[in-house]
């Protein structure tokens, strides 16, 4: 049956696949597809850590003591039989063999279904059977990746998702999750949960595929396998598409295809507005690798490097000095001398560490240690991320850049302790830039009420839209259901972004944008006329806004810009914004 359902759009873009859905219990395992040849291998490591599983159960069963109770033995037969029934084993052997899926996968992908039978069951006790299958698929699961290499032979399928048919279903994926699956071959995504600008969704946009997020109930209502269509510029996903529908969007694919193409004929056009004006795009990456992308894009800089992703999704503990080093000087060798804006660890809100810190204990929320706070509390750790960076700044153009100020007292710690790295490195005789440039993120209202204390300090400013609209707004940036309230054009929004461009400018200090705004094509115009000359974006949005730069003539905007922000009519202001396209 064909339904549509709708949400927001996060990633342009139309993609047409099968369903995968996927639950949280699932996301905690690896995902990949094997190579075509090795199911056998794959289905022999199934059988394997079944045979495991078994063997455990027996012996459990065979050491229990004399006087254990007599539910304790129960019990375990229940589980060898439901181990034993071949019907678990058919649907995972299924998905090696044709799907292509790792054991792992296949099997919690099982599980996944039969928590939702046992789900719909009316008798209680009936229901919480499914407690029983769960707890069997996961002593399978441990026994897998007890064996041969589950998490170490990565023999992931090459990248191709535009040639890919599968669509990722989620109530949520946590932004280092997103980060996993981009070793995946899928061409797009959709979640019950999550906002525009939560940070799954920034990662989404990096990976250029289509996606919608906030699609209320879309985990519950889609099943596996089902066709899709994600429709990424509206945010709607068509479930089940008749022919001629299909039809309609197959041809719609092909035309952003060629759209796309296009644009790559601007990779090496240098960024001038029409009136002249040097215009520098830098890319925001969340890993070294990502630098790459952002040189076939022609970035001119990493304006954003999202160092806390290198601490995500780790289970061996966070990276030492060494290892940070190694990634940094990676970046800062493959930018050719470009500057690369390393911003030191900003965890908290939608971005947890889940390796063990001692002193983090669970989710830090968006207004508590998060960003610099956490660094300045947890000095070592900060120590030796900025010891990394200063290291790396031997070969490169390294800069710090620091998260979530918004006190003079965290600015005055954290020049201390750049101080005290750089001592510990001239006690060690290791080479750095003593020049080395630092700047801060403008992204809490706080900090553009104390400018000039930003000023002072640092030798350039990045101003982080994202969460300057969260905090001003009172918005949190990943719930969906205030969603329609985060409104980057809010006149407080605005007002506060020209009045750091304005005086940044006034005193020749640099300044960028690196939050989501910076790769919005349809903003382009409203910050060329706030006078905005160094943006900071995924690569994927790079040459669209370039494209839009071009034809842009910043005197002529500029002429516009008072009108906007002392406008606080909603509509008339959008009348006004839109009417830049015109100029
Ligand atoms: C921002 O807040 O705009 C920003 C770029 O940082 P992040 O999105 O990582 O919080
Ligand atoms: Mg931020």
């Amino acid at each position: 049956m064909t339904f549509v359902i709708s949400g927001l759009s996060v990633s342009n873009g139309v993609a047409i696949g099968r369903a995968l859905t996927i639950s949280s219990a699932s996301l905690e395992v690896d995902h990949r597809l094997i190579q075509e040849g090795e199911q056998e291998q794959e289905l022999k490591r199934l059988y394997d850590a079944f045979a495991v599983a078994k063997k455990e159960l027996i012996d459990l069963k065979n050491s229990l003591p004399e006087d254990a109770p007599e539910e304790l033995g129960a019990f375990l037969e229940v589980h060898q039989l439901i181990l034993d029934d071949p019907e678990l084993q058919k649907k995972p052997i299924e998905l090696i063999k044709k799907r292509r899926f790792n054991a792992a996968w296949a099997l919690t992908t099982e599980l996944d279904d039969l928590l939702d039978t046992f789900e719909n069951i009316d008798d209680p006790y009936l229901r919480e059977r499914g407690a029983d299958f769960r707890q069997v698929i996961e002593r399978v699961l441990v026994a897998l990746q007890g064996s041969s290499s589950e998490d170490k032979t990565h023999l992931y399928k090459k990248l191709d998702r535009e040639s890919s048919d599968v669509i990722i279903v989620a109530q949520d994926i946590a932004p280092h999750d997103m980060l996993r699956f981009k070793e995946l071959n899928f061409c797009a995504f959709v979640t019950d949960l999550g906002g525009k600008n939560s940070h799954t969704a920034i990662v989404a946009r990096s990976l250029d595929i289509p996606a919608a997020v906030g699609v209320k109930n879309a985990s519950e209502l889609i099943e596996q396998d089902d066709w899709l269509i994600v429709d990424g510029d509206r945010g709607i996903v068509i479930v089940d598409p008749p022919q001629i529908i299909l039809e309609e969007y197959r041809h719609r694919q092909a035309e952003h295809r060629l759209a796309k193409n296009k644009l790559q004929l601007l990779k090496h056009t240098p960024t001038k507005t029409l009136d002249g004006v040097k215009i520098t795009l830098m890319a925001n990456i969340e890993m070294p690798e990502d630098a790459q992308d952002a040189l076939a894009k022609g970035a001119l800089g990493i304006g954003l490097f999202r160092s806390e992703f290198l601490f995500m999704n780790r289970l061996d503990g966070i990276p030492d000095e060494e290892e940070q080093y190694q990634a940094y000087c990676q970046t800062v060798i493959s930018m050719h001398g470009m500057p690369v804006n390393i911003r030191t660890i900003d965890i908290g809100a939608d971005k947890n560490l889940d390796t063990a810190v001692e002193t983090i204990t669970s989710d830090i929320s968006p207004l508590g240690l998060r960003g610099i706070r956490w660094s300045l509390s947890e000095p070592d750790i900060f120590l030796a991320q900025l010891r990394a960076i200063l290291r790396a700044s031997a070969h490169g153009k390294a800069q710090i850049l620091i998260p979530m100020l918004a006190q003079a007292r965290e600015i005055e710690q954290t020049f201390e302790l750049i101080t005290r790295a750089k001592k510990q490195l001239d006690d060690r005789g290791i080479a750095y830039n003593p020049q080395i440039r630092v700047g801060a993120m403008i992204e809490l209202p706080a900090a553009v009420f104390i400018l000039p204390v930003f000023l002072k300090h640092f030798d350039f400013l990045s101003i982080g839209t994202n969460d300057l609209i969260q905090y001003t707004l009172g918005i949190d940036r990943a719930d969906s259901s205030v969603a329609h309230l985060y409104d980057p054009l809010h006149p407080a929004i605005l007002s506060m972004i020209y009045k750091v461009i304005y005086d940044c400018q006034e005193l020749g200090k640099p300044v960028s944008i690196c939050g989501e705004m910076a790769g919005d094509s349809k903003l382009t115009r409203l910050l060329i006329a706030m006078g905005l000359t160094d943006f900071s974006m995924h690569a994927s949005q790079l040459l669209t806004v370039k494209r839009e730069l071009l034809k842009s003539d910043m005197g002529k905007l500029k002429q516009s810009l008072r009108q906007i922000l002392i406008t606080y009519e909603p509509q008339i202001q959008a009348k006004l914004i839109a009417d830049l396209s015109k100029i």
